[in-house]
């Protein structure tokens, strides 16, 4: 973990640190060494999150990202279980940072734990991911829409979008491009993702809330972004009369579990 609590204060690791830890009190020791990042580790064997991944210089940069507050904060339900957030926001958004593989299973059982869930995936673990991914971006000529910048990809262009696609929550890739993150859109589907172009910065200041954009929620972005690339794909079947009723209402339910999740108001807004 990335800090413990030291004398009362959430502290990073630094050499000669004891501290307790932010899930469960037990004693920690900081790990200052040279092969792996800085962190707090139980001075005991044991492990108190199973859902707990070793972290990397990718997870503490986004986390750095966010005030020292809402990084690893504990989470309980109402049964009792609880686990560590990577970050919580002042408006409860819980950020998960995911660098290795994670199972449809587990995945799913997070969502349901935190609800307000965004997930934000590391794009550089395999480098063919991020090779395939611009690859397919390159050659396609025409994007599904331009304002917000969607593209409609095959779904095995890229191994990540197989893996994420399906349990309903947002999820963005970083494939490390600067400016960049790649949103999947829940009309995705085991055949085509619908990739959206997002600010990097934008995701930040959202979140943060600061800067111009700070005060316009995150679920009114994604809510106009799903909005948009619905009612193009809408328009698209009509012109093509190639409607596959099955396809459509594989779509309507997976834009209606995002609107559960993500809290659009139903009657205000539809999509
Ligand atoms: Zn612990």
């Amino acid at each position: 973990m990335k800090l413990s609590f030291v004398d009362g204060i959430r502290r990073e690791p630094e050499k000669g640190l004891m501290g307790s830890c932010i899930g469960c009190g037990r004693p920690t020791i900081a790990k200052c060494g040279t092969t792996n990042i800085w962190h707090w580790a139980h001075k005991a064997n044991f492990v108190c999150d199973r859902w707990w991944e070793n972290e990397t210089e990718w997870h503490r940069n986004w986390k750095s990202q966010f005030p020292i507050e809402w990084q690893e904060i504990v989470h309980e339900a109402d049964d009792g279980e609880k686990h560590i957030a990577d970050v919580k926001t002042d408006k409860n958004w819980v950020l998960e940072f995911q660098h290795s593989f994670l199972n449809p299973e587990e995945r799913k059982a997070r969502n349901e734990f935190y609800k307000k869930i965004v997930w934000v995936v590391d794009g550089t673990r395999r480098q063919r991911d991020k090779i395939k991914f611009l690859k397919a971006i390159d050659e396609e000529t025409r994007p599904h829409s331009t304002d917000p910048l969607v593209y409609k990809l095959w779904i095995h262009d890229c191994k990540l979008f197989e893996e994420w696609q399906g349990p309903n929550s947002a999820v963005f890739f970083d494939f490390g491009e600067e400016d960049t993150l790649w949103l999947l859109l829940p009309s995705s589907d085991d055949i085509w993702a619908f990739v959206a172009k997002f600010e990097r910065k934008k995701f930040i200041e959202i979140h943060s809330g600061l800067g111009e954009l700070g005060s316009k929620d995150f679920q009114l972005h994604i809510h106009d972004m799903i909005k948009t690339v619905s009612h193009k794909i809408a328009v698209q079947r009509v012109q093509s009369q190639q409607q596959d009723v099955l396809q459509v209402l594989r779509q309507a339910q997976a834009n209606r579990a995002w609107q559960q999740r993500y809290g659009f108001g139903r009657s205000r807004r539809r999509f």
